[in-house]
């Protein structure tokens, strides 16, 4: 068009050698190319970008999105919350400790930073077509004609990023009567149910025993964010709610109910007993061997394991917090792709999900499929045995399970979990006789055995480091794939011996900390060290504040730290 414009117009033609001469060359009339890229643009057929599209901003999806550099992508991302959410301080948001749009960040603000185009629509996916590769999605708010409005996204590459959800174990009562700890909108449920129960303690016509029955706060699950949640609770209440409500004080009392034997029971032992000490001289008190059976709007039945007793507890608050399940999306995917049996959506260790081409997922959504990792331990173990004897001798042997912990972290994970000083006697233990011979180890009955070990050996947990990991390890591959095209063989740095174009994922496990209350904070950091106290404390608000997204919450956040050790906590119920 451009050249037809100078050709039909002379005057412009003229000005084209004008400005061209006083560009620095001289540019003949008839050859306009070297003019303009409108001309070049026009006359190549324009590439066509891949499409990527990315669902769910959470831990994943945004850290995918943080570090894919690569502009020749088409990105669009779909997800309900047009932000992130940085979920480690939700339990303070529950009880104002920091402010809910403290810890959020704008999904726009994260995807305006790139130099290459991503698009995002709130909305939240509810199907996904991989014959014709689309992906069917439902906005989040009404539109003028009335209703939803349902459109569909075309993809070359899907990433599935959405997360879990709380899980009742099916329950009665649950969903309607206690409140998740899984999205910013139930943390500011929960800090104004609280303020709440103290409002309608504090009405002229309410009993002292019923008094009593609103200000019992239970919180179900003691893991990580039920420990968490409690310790932050138990502040809020004696730091600053017993001071502004001081009639009530005698009535407040916190439960914490737990299946298992021991709270906190992923961690170290001296971190369990810590926290369980702790809990106990700041009164709140801990059930263990407590399986809830059902919960009605007052009150929570519970079973007893060692007694089989069932028992009624009256309450005014009571959060869920047991761990997580698979979304309904999920599992309606999953039975399409063939892995309609399996609870968690499998991928390889490259994060492809297992059965479907070009789609991967990432974090709470997914888990790497453990019977491959079983087949491929196996395959390692068949190859150490270099002279076919079926057997291994155990130095060897360590050397193989050396190399099988630096490929999947997970074993190693099991390993301290279950405090063993190594694999021989981790086997010893779990595989019985397959593993009794500690000076030659049978391969075949190894390989036997290893399919009772899969049950035994933990995936990666779900939490927001793996996430995290995981996105930054995808959004590199991306990165990268465009060069691995062009030299299919791969360039030899990116490349695995061989079995893929790029190294497995690999997670770094860099320490968990479980905040215990009253400023004390216990932390079980890479190599089993252990540090418990005031000191830990500082540790997390050190941690915490370097991790948070951008430098606007970060502030926020330090900020909001700082009014609460000033001003205290705000009770107002709004
Ligand atoms: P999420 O972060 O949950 O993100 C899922 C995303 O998918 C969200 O943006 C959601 O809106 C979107 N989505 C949902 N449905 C759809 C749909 N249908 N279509 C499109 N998008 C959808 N981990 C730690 O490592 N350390 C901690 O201290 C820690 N503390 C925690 C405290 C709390 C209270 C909670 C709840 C979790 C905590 N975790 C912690 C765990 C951590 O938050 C999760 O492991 C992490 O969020 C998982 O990341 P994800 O991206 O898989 O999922």
């Amino acid at each position: 068009r451009a050249s037809n414009a100078f050709r039909d117009h002379p005057s412009l033609s003229k000005l084209l050698v004008i400005c061209t001469i006083s560009g620095g060359g001289l540019v003949a009339y008839s050859d306009v190319k070297p003019f303009g890229s409108v001309y070049a643009d026009a006359a190549q057929p324009t590439i066509k970008k891949k499409k990527v599209v990315v669902l769910g901003t959470g831990w994943a999806g945004t850290s995918f999105l943080k570090n894919l550099k690569d502009p020749s992508f088409d990105v669009q991302v779909v997800s309900p919350s047009n932000y992130f959410a940085f979920t480690p301080l939700l339990p303070s948001v529950t009880c104002g400790t920091v402010e809910a749009r403290s810890v959020v960040e704008p999904i726009r603000n994260i995807v305006k930073k790139k130099n290459f185009n991503v698009q995002f629509k709130e909305a939240e996916c509810f199907k996904i077509d991989t014959t014709n590769r689309k992906v069917h999605c439902r906005s989040i708010q009404n539109t003028n004609i009335g209703g939803k409005e349902e459109f569909t996204v075309d993809y070359d590459y899907l990433i599935i990023a959405m997360g879990a959800r709380a899980n009742t174990f099916n329950t009665p009562g649950v969903v309607e009567h206690a409140h998740f700890l899984k999205e910013v909108e139930d943390a500011q449920r929960i800090r104004r149910s609280i303020i709440d129960c103290f409002e309608r303690a504090s009405l002229p016509s309410v009993s002292d025993e019923e008094r009593k029955k609103i200000l019992h706060f239970v919180v179900v699950g003691g893991g990580p964010t039920g420990v968490e949640f409690a310790a932050e609770l138990h502040d809020f209440l004696h730091e600053d709610l017993i001071y502004l409500y001081p009639d009530l004080e005698k009535y407040i009392s916190i439960t914490l109910l737990e299946a298992g034997d021991h709270i906190l029971n992923m961690f170290d032992k001296r971190i369990t007993a810590f926290a369980e000490e702790k809990f106990q001289r700041d009164g709140i008190k801990v059930k263990t061997g407590s399986m809830v059976v059902k919960v009605s709007d007052k009150s929570i039945t519970l079973k007893e394991r060692s007694s089989g007793e069932t028992k009624v507890l009256p309450f005014g608050m009571v959060v869920w917090s047991t761990g997580i399940g698979t979304r309904p999306v999920i599992m309606d995917f999953m039975k399409q792709i063939g892995q309609g049996n399996r609870r968690v959506m499998a991928t390889d260790e490259w994060l492809r999900v297992d059965g479907v081409t070009n789609v991967y997922a990432l974090g709470d959504c997914a888990t790497i499929n453990q019977r491959r990792v079983i087949e491929d331990i196996a395959d390692i173990f068949g190859k150490a045995d270099k002279n076919k004897t079926g057997k291994l001798n155990v130095e060897d042997f360590n050397e193989v399970i050396n190399d099988i912990i630096e490929r999947y972290p997970q074993v190693e994970i099991h390993l301290k979990s279950k405090k063993l000083k190594n694999f021989v006697q981790l086997l010893q233990s779990d595989l019985g006789d397959a593993a009794k011979q500690t000076t030659h180890l049978d391969i075949e009955k190894f390989k036997a055995a290893l399919s009772e070990v899969d049950s035994k050996m933990k995936s990666l947990p779900p939490t927001a480091q793996v996430a995290a990991q995981q996105g930054e390890y995808l959004a590199q591959c991306f990165n990268r794939m465009k060069e691995c095209d062009e030299n299919p063989e791969g360039p030899i740095r990116f490349r695995d011996s061989g079995r893929h174009r790029f190294k497995p994922f690999r997670y770094k496990h860099l320490g968990q900390f479980a905040p215990l209350g009253g400023e004390q904070t216990a932390a079980q950091l890479p190599g089993d060290w252990v540090s418990i106290g005031h000191s830990t404390q500082w540790l997390w608000y050190s941690v915490y504040a370097s991790k948070l997204v951008s430098w606007r919450t970060r502030c926020l956040v330090i900020g909001d730290w700082g009014r609460r050790f000033i001003f205290g906590r705000d009770s107002s119920r709004i």
